[in-house]
């Protein structure tokens, strides 16, 4: 492993670059299996999926987390909610689906970029740990 940690969110970061990995998706200069693009949103899948369908819901305005949202994205949020929609019916996800959003340390937040997880295909718990 050659990339520095950056030790205040425990990530492995490109010395080449400040952007997150969700940042380099969405500019294409790091590969992912993308399912949707739109003029304000990607989304592809998860690199570590938790669930058969593992989906990244990421808006292409790099808002760090939940706790940085603007009164003014309210409409880009409620398009992220609609993308997952579209793609859990894509995924046949017709039993129901989870959405979450961590936020921040204690949400276990990993990736400062705010993104929607869509996660389906097998019946999930409750409470999260
Ligand atoms: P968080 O913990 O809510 O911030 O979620 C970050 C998610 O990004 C985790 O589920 C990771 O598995 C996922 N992830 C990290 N790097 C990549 C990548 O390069 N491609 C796709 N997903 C990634």
């Amino acid at each position: 492993q050659d990339r520095p940690l950056d030790s205040a969110h425990g990530l492995w970061t490109d010395p080449m670059s400040e952007k997150t990995i969700f940042q380099r998706i969405i500019d294409g200069e790091e590969d992912a299996d993308i399912l949707h693009e739109d003029d304000r949103c990607v989304a592809f899948r998860d690199i570590n999926p938790e669930a058969p369908t593992h989906i990244l819901i990421v808006p292409r305005k790099p808002i760090p987390s939940l706790d940085d949202l603007d009164t003014e994205d309210k409409d880009l949020v409620g398009h992220l909610f609609v993308v997952a929609r579209e793609l859990a019916q894509e995924e046949g996800l017709r039993d129901g689906y989870r959405t979450v959003i961590n936020c921040g340390d204690d949400g276990g937040q990993s990736v400062w970029h705010l993104h929607l997880h869509l996660l389906g295909g097998r019946r999930m718990s409750w409470p999260p740990g």
